[in-house]
């Protein structure tokens, strides 16, 4: 059962100017420009040419990086004609919340609709102290695990910078004031490496201090998941950044793998792990390993034996996802006793391992099963289960 608290369709296009408004009328929010895909120097000569100080521009984005604006009508201490030049051609969003959802477990999730028509989901969880954020990467994913709700249909696009920043934004704002995000995790739709350029834009804005660009987050408290692509992997680790890498393994032989993550064929077990080898040798920062647990099919004895053989001699960590059923696919969660039964073997042969506590799952949190369930609404959601005692979840 899911339990919406909340359907907003947002329709900034009714929002106009405050009162001495122009004849103008605003431009339909589809062809306004999004302040979050602007550059600096374009929302300076923009500001130029409306004959508005260049001050301004730092001011603008305070308000909607630091105070929460989503639209120009809070921004109180701006003059008003220029409030009401920036709500005439720019819009600060360029998705609207579609769907949003809240499970008992505190998570929130979102579905937002791009321009394009196109849903993306990213996700809230909080945890003591912790607020982490769930963040997609693309529309759809190309990358085939055949276990994954994502990419049943493929990869449609790229997310750009802006839509990633945009998903951060908009979980943060749920936020209670004075709250913010501790952690982000790119662990949502798409494959995250596939999108590099994007996403690594996206994430050093965020994690910039400058208040009107980000929200001053550590580096090392961003994990980006990959399915993992060796050279993209070896870009990524010479790009002088802490980010935290998690390669999905999922199995410990080629022939497995192949099974499950059908890229893997094209790829290669061995050579996912020399290039996560080389993240750890350049970057000095330890690798997590993924590895969704599949009932009687990479649960057994064996394959945790195969897995500590194959990690060891590697400073890694292993983070065990007990399966997230996706109705329709013919996968299931492993009994609890067979969880238990790979970490205690692992951990005698000096594995590193976690357990994913599962959150969310009322609101069909695992990645891309939202989106799919609402798209097809004879597709009953998975059944909830509780969590798993066992927990910790991202290092
Ligand atoms: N493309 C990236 C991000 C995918 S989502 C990657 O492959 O890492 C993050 C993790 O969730 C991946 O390890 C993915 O395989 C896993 N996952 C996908 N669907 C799942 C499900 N239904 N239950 C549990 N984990 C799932």
């Amino acid at each position: 059962m899911i339990s919406w608290i909340a359907y907003c369709p947002e329709n900034e296009d009714k929002m106009l100017p405050a009162t001495g408004a122009t004849q103008e009328q605003p431009l339909p929010l589809s062809s306004k420009r999004l302040l979050l895909e602007a550059t600096v120097e374009e929302l300076l000569a923009w500001m130029a040419s409306q004959g508005h100080p260049g001050y301004r521009v730092r001011q603008v984005l305070e308000w909607v990086i630091q105070r929460r604006a989503e639209s120009f009508e809070p921004t109180s201490d701006l003059p008003l004609v220029l409030r009401q030049h920036l709500a005439l051609e720019w819009s600060v969003f360029g998705t609207h919340v579609a769907f949003h959802g809240r499970s008992p477990d505190g998570t929130d999730k979102l579905l937002l609709e791009c321009r394009d028509g196109q849903r993306i989901e990213c996700v809230l969880m909080t945890e003591d102290r912790r607020r982490t954020v769930c963040i997609s990467t693309q529309v759809g994913c190309g990358m085939g695990c055949v276990f994954c709700a994502s990419g049943l249909k493929g990869v449609q696009r790229n997310l750009t910078a802006g839509e990633i920043v945009e998903q951060v934004l908009r979980l943060r704002n749920l936020l209670p004031p004075g709250d913010s995000v501790t952690h982000i995790v790119v662990m949502g739709m798409g494959e995250s490496l596939a999108n590099l350029d994007n996403l690594i834009s996206a994430l050093d804005r965020l994690c910039s201090a400058a208040p009107d660009l980000g929200l001053g987050l550590s580096q090392r408290r961003v994990t980006i998941s990959t399915v993992g692509l060796p050279e993209k992997i070896r870009k990524l680790a010479t790009l002088n950044r802490q980010y935290h890498l998690a390669v999905s393994l999922h199995a410990p032989t080629e022939e497995l793998r192949n099974e499950l993550v059908p890229v893997n064929e094209k790829i290669g077990l061995s050579a996912v792990l020399r290039a996560a080898d080389f993240y750890f040798q350049t970057t000095g920062r330890q690798v997590t390993y993924e590895y969704v647990l599949l009932h009687d099919i990479n649960d057994r004895l064996r394959d945790a034996l195969a897995l500590a053989e194959r990690l060891q001699g590697r400073k890694a960590h292993v983070n065990l996802i007990p399966y997230n059923p996706v109705a329709g696919l013919p996968f299931e969660r492993p009994q609890p006793e067979a969880i238990r039964r790979f970490v205690t073997l692992l951990r005698d042969r000096g594995v590193s391992v976690t357990v994913r506590k599962t959150k969310g799952q009322t609101i069909d949190a695992a990645c891309g099963q939202l989106r799919r369930h609402l798209d097809n609404p004879g597709v009953s959601p998975p059944v909830p289960e509780p969590a798993s005692p066992m927990t910790v979840d991202v290092p």
